[in-house]
């Protein structure tokens, strides 16, 4: 059997129609940059996640360094981020021209480590960003209590947590703004690159928008020396197209999450632990293998495609060999890095192709 890691063909297949008139109806309008489908899609987004304000953007890393610029997160700042994260969040802090500090995760859940939080905090930091990777949430109420208690910003990375829960309330609805990214791949994907920053502050909200619109808050008024990063028409129609099925999908890939967790019993084979009261939705199934590398050629001989999330943690990566941290000096993201196997996981996975991988695991 040939299981792909990814494929977007059967959810394309049933959305087939609805995507398909997205394009018509802004074809036959011609109208393509901040239009009513810009605006249609933002109000949606921001009612589910149950915040007050969308902006769209051209992309997740813009969305998250947007949102750094409009709280006003600069150089000589120091940002706290996860070392086991996309390199996106870390170059989001460094466009700004603030430095990016790494914590540890806890193995178990690939998370930001609340508890090591404290002790990385300087009168130069300014900000907690925390990432809810591969779909589960990060234990957010020690975060927020060290940012209240520090006075610190809280900007999350959503990027691959649409619709995820921590104790019945969204992610992107705890910190100041949050960003999130619809390449095609993530949860929410759009036909190419799209994001989307969220907030309760109007004024933010406000500054975000004129920040990615050539710092106009006017047309022909500039009033911050901006950049151009906006959600153009035909992104944000086929995100309103595929919306309304985003929950369906995601506990679609809760339940594939569930047959991996119950099926899988190899005992070299470590499967994702979730937190209580969290709600993921897996954009990610991880699993970790001390055999890592001879787990994956054995899956994909026959025939399942892996892959690997990340296989060079941020601070070995050699466009941040400016910033000195030696190889050993953040294990637990080294360790994640050389022990992390992403099984596939899409909507419109089949039960016979979920109890092929998981045979295939158990013969390992
Ligand atoms: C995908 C991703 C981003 C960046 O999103 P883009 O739309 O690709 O710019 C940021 N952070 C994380 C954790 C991601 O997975």
């Amino acid at each position: 059997m040939k299981i792909p890691f990814v494929t977007f063909l059967p959810m394309e297949k049933e959305l087939n129609n609805g995507i398909r008139d997205a394009f018509d109806r802004i074809f036959t309008r011609s109208w393509y940059i901040e239009g009513v489908e810009d605006e249609a899609f933002e109000k949606a987004f921001a009612e589910y996640c149950g915040t007050e304000y969308c902006i769209g953007v051209g992309n997740g890393l813009d969305a998250l360094m947007l949102a750094l610029k409009a709280l006003g997160i600069g150089e000589g700042d120091e940002v706290i981020v996860p070392s086991n994260t996309y390199i996106a969040t870390a170059l989001a802090v460094t466009y700004v021209g603030a430095s990016p500090v790494f914590i540890e995760p806890d193995i178990r859940t690939f998370n930001i480590n609340p508890e090591l939080i404290e002790a990385a905090i300087t009168d130069r930091t300014k900000v907690i960003m925390p990432v809810h990777l591969y779909g589960q949430a990060c234990d957010m109420d020690p975060i927020m209590e060290i940012a209240h208690h520090y006075n610190l910003f809280v900007v999350e990375d959503c990027a691959q947590a649409h619709g995820a829960t921590y104790k019945g309330k969204k992610v992107g609805t705890f910190g100041d703004a949050a960003g999130f990214s619809f390449y095609p791949g993530k949860n929410l994907g759009a036909l190419g690159d799209a994001g989307a920053a969220v907030t309760n502050d109007k004024e933010l909200a406000d500054k975000i928008r004129a920040l990615g619109n050539y710092g106009s808050d006017c047309k022909y008024h500039h009033i911050y020396k901006g950049n151009n990063s906006r959600l153009d028409e035909l992104q944000a129609a086929f995100l309103s197209a595929k919306l309304p099925h985003l929950e369906r999908m995601n506990e679609e890939r809760r339940r594939i999450a569930q047959m991996y967790t119950e099926g899988i019993r190899n005992p070299k084979v470590i499967t994702p632990y979730v937190i209580p009261n969290c709600v993921p939705v897996w954009h990610i199934y991880g699993i970790r293998c001390k055999d890592r590398d001879a787990l994956e050629k054995h899956l994909n001989e026959k025939g399942i495609g892996t892959n690997k999330h990340y296989p060079i943690p941020i601070h070995l990566q050699e466009c941040y060999k400016d910033l000195k941290i030696q190889k050993g000096a953040l294990p637990v993201a080294e360790k994640i890095s050389d022990t992390e196997l992403s099984l596939p996981m899409f909507y419109g996975m089949t039960d016979e192709e979920i109890k092929y991988v998981i045979k295939v695991i158990n013969e390992f």
